[in-house]
């Protein structure tokens, strides 16, 4: 039965013509469960509307004709349950409906599962018999696999209908994909692939018009391919044993004409592109090595793979040759990252895609740092199919249009235009400092890393850096920086700051934060080694670090220094330890340089974020200065949803009431024990998270400088007390959606519903 899921569902994802995939997966469906009809029913556009689109054994004219509501019949009711249904006397069931077109009424055996993605019915497979028939539980197990392992690909059927021949009759323009809002905006532009590295999975199948162009780009990337290898023999040669050399051998007969290349020849001349026609000769060859007994044989399957990844490289990547930054470009990755954005000048990036990721992946932070919207988390989506195309990126919805047509455009633009609208009301209704209708002041900073406006900074009164992710710096070289090189830097950001605080936190890399010359492979890397774990145990770079910025400091003395991950009061031991012990040596050398100079310890504080220091805060009084809650953390470790995966990004949500409740607590305890607490995470910046947070009994709130406006204007309309009262009622709250309404119920009542507004 395995071979059978695995052969059928690499049959429908492989033909690009939908129309046909659908064909082949209800006759394969059909022949492997014996049976007499298979059908495919899929959604009509949520609107509880279920479409017959394929069927094999059902009157081929109703196909892409006959809809039925859920509510209609034994295929509708099993869309309305979300749960298999099994019939073995169809006609004879209440829910039996007859439609004329479909001529069903002579069947009686009835098996249907639906097909289920992110909780959304996407459609119903369904399997009859003439004769009444009890399908086995065996059967209905194989269906719901299968059902199971196409679901991501029907959820993005629309991307490959766009892929379908040139001579297709689809109308491509206008797709729409689901995502996840990474940074609200709306970004209107041509897309801008940067690659890293391409596997299979990326590649749509593509036809082209003219073979010859593509034959020759697969014959350079043979030839390449084969001087690579001949390299790596001879580089090989002293370091291995000649059976062991022998692979390379194999390699370069693979490549031969008469091994795979003469079949991706044939490929091409049928019309497929180069890319694709590689794709399919080799997954066929690598299926049919994997089910070969004999193990010398099944091994030959890497080889195949290895050597067609070689090949796709020079396929996908034009060596040396970097395509241009469209005028307005819609960045593309895998997983976008900070030094992808720092190639491309700022005003040319009008949207970002992030196939990764969620809301609170730092990529998504980036993003809103820079105002640039973004949608993460399109994971089932070919990344190459969105290759040199027009598209507009909603951040609000987070949804990506392809190819949009000119009213969509047209719509955008207007959207576009009321943001700016807004954010000049902003600006013109903005005072100096934040503070609530009542006259209760509130600081707000900002959470800086990766650059920042010090004029928008000067514009806007903010009164210093809550948080510097100095970890930034990090991840755009190809080494560690060294001390000078850091210490040059930070005194930079401190004397664009000079007069006001700024908080530098010590280097935080591991989860989703990844330095290319360090790399660190976990299974589970958001529970691994990351933060002031990774530099406790390496302190030679964590001193580093803390000379440099002590250094930096000398001349402002407005340096903070923070401390992430902390999950034990024992780590803040040792990093005061290792802090003092930087300061002094650093005080040696400046005193034998000047002994009349003064040097001042910086404030120490730490984030709070792992939810273990929330039993923990009664002890941090005398080891630390002051504190401030990663509320991203510390929502993704409270209730256990990976920030960074967008199949759980409906559960991750720092309105939870829990989060909120461990907040609150954080606040009571750190008054109670003198500390002063602010908040950078995320939540700080959202209007709705400020307004609580305000409630709260918080006066210090960090974040992206595109939020500072926005949360100005919501507290200046606002009453402390009505919020300390919203705080009272949210608490009582079971779900985050109940705490949402609240919320947005109070930004009605004090007047700035534009807030709430589509496109705000
Ligand atoms: C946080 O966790 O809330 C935080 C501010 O740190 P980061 O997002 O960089 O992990
Ligand atoms: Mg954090």
């Amino acid at each position: 039965m395995l071979n059978d899921l695995r052969r059928i569902t690499h049959n429908f994802v492989q033909e690009p013509n939908l129309e046909l995939a659908l064909g082949n997966l209800v006759s394969d469906i059909k022949a492997c469960l014996n049976t007499d009809v298979c059908s495919i029913y899929l959604v009509e556009d949520k609107q509880r509307l279920l479409k017959l689109q394929a069927s094999d054994g059902l009157n081929p004219k109703a196909v892409g004709k006959t809809v039925m509501r859920f509510d209609e019949g034994l295929t509708g009711w099993v869309a309305e349950r979300g749960e298999p249904i099994k019939v073995h006397n169809a006609t004879n069931h209440p829910r039996f409906k007859q439609f004329t077109d479909i001529e069903e009424d002579v069947y009686s055996g009835f098996l249907g599962v639906p097909i289920m993605h992110r909780r959304q019915v996407l459609g119903v497979i369904s399997i009859q018999q003439t004769e009444s028939r009890h399908f086995e539980q065996q059967e209905e197990a194989f269906l719901v696999t299968l059902s199971a392992q196409l679901a991501s690909t029907f959820a993005n059927v629309s991307i490959r209908l766009r892929n379908v021949g040139q001579d297709s009759a689809v109308d491509h323009s206008g797709l729409v994909l689901q995502g996840v809002s990474g940074a609200s905006g709306i970004g209107i532009g041509h897309s801008y692939l940067v690659q890293t590295k391409i596997e299979f999975s990326d590649v749509s199948l593509k036809k082209v018009a003219a073979p010859e162009p593509e034959k020759a780009r697969y014959f350079n990337a043979v030839e390449k391919t084969k001087a690579d290898i001949i390299q790596m023999t001879q580089r090989m040669a002293e370091q291995l044993p000649k059976d062991a050399l022998a692979i390379f051998d194999v390699y370069q007969q693979l490549l031969d004409a008469a091994s795979l290349g003469n079949e991706i020849v044939d490929k091409i001349n049928q019309g497929w592109c180069a890319v694709s026609a590689l794709k399919i000769v080799s997954e066929h060859y690598v299926a049919e090595f994997e089910k070969m007994e004999d193990p010398y044989i099944r091994e030959r399957a890497v080889d195949v793979k290895d050597l067609s990844r070689r090949l796709l490289e020079y396929l996908t990547v034009q060596q040396g040759v970097k395509p241009t930054v469209p005028h307005s470009a819609i960045v593309i990755a895998e997983e976008v990252t900070a030094s992808m954005l720092a190639e491309i000048p700022r005003e040319q990036i009008k949207g970002i895609v992030s196939l990764k990721g969620a809301e609170n992946s730092h990529a998504a932070i980036m993003a809103r740092a820079l105002g640039i919207p973004a949608v993460m988390g399109l994971r089932d989506v070919p990344l190459l199919s969105l290759d040199d195309t027009d598209i507009i990126v909603d951040g609000y919805s987070g949804q990506v249009f392809i190819t949009p047509n000119e009213t969509i455009v047209e719509e955008y633009k207007k959207l576009e235009s009321e943001d700016i609208a807004f954010t000049d009301l902003l600006k013109r209704e903005a005072d100096e400092f934040a503070q609530t209708l009542c006259g209760h002041r509130v600081s707000l900073y900002i959470n800086s890393g990766m650059g920042f406006d010090s004029d928008i900074a000067e514009q806007q009164h903010i009164e210093g850096i809550g948080l510097y992710r100095t970890e930034y710096l990090f991840m755009m070289r190809q080494r560690f920086p060294s001390e000078s090189e850091q210490q040059s830097f930070y005194q930079q950001v401190l004397a664009d700051f000079e007069g006001k605080p700024v908080v530098m936190r010590t280097l935080d890399v591991g989860g989703d934060k990844q330095l290319p010359y360090f790399p660190i492979v976990e299974e589970n890397p958001f529970l691994g080694w990351r933060g002031i774990r990774l530099t406790l145990d390496h302190p030679e770079i964590f001193l580093v670090q803390v000379r440099a910025m002590i250094k930096a400091n000398l001349m402002t003395n407005n340096l903070h220094i923070m401390l992430p991950m902390i999950c034990d009061v024992g780590e803040v031991d040792e990093a005061n330890r290792l802090i003092n012990q930087a300061f002094n040596e650093v005080r040696i050398e400046v005193l034998e340089a000047d002994p009349n100079a003064k040097l001042i310890k910086p404030k120490v504080g730490i984030m709070i974020e792992v939810p273990s220091m929330l039993f923990q805060l009664d002890k941090l009084k005398g080891k630390v200065d002051f504190c401030s809650i990663g509320t991203n953390d510390l929502t993704q470790y409270l209730l256990a949803v990976d920030r960074n995966n967008d199949k759980v990004a409906s559960l991750y949500d720092s309105y939870h009431p829990t989060v909120l409740a461990a907040i609150k607590r954080i606040a009571d305890m750190t008054k109670d024990a003198g500390i002063p607490c602010s908040v950078c995470g995320e939540l700080a910046g959202d209007p709705g998270g400020a307004m609580l947070l305000t409630g709260m009994g918080f006066t210090q709130l960090s974040m992206n400088t595109q939020n500072v406006l926005r949360v100005k204007w919501v507290l200046k309309k606002a009453q402390l007390e009505c919020l300390e009262q919203l705080v009272e009622d949210v608490l009582h709250c079971n779900r985050p959606d109940q705490v949402k309404f609240r919320v947005n119920r109070t930004i009605l009542n004090i007047g700035a519903a534009s807030l709430l507004r589509a496109g705000k």
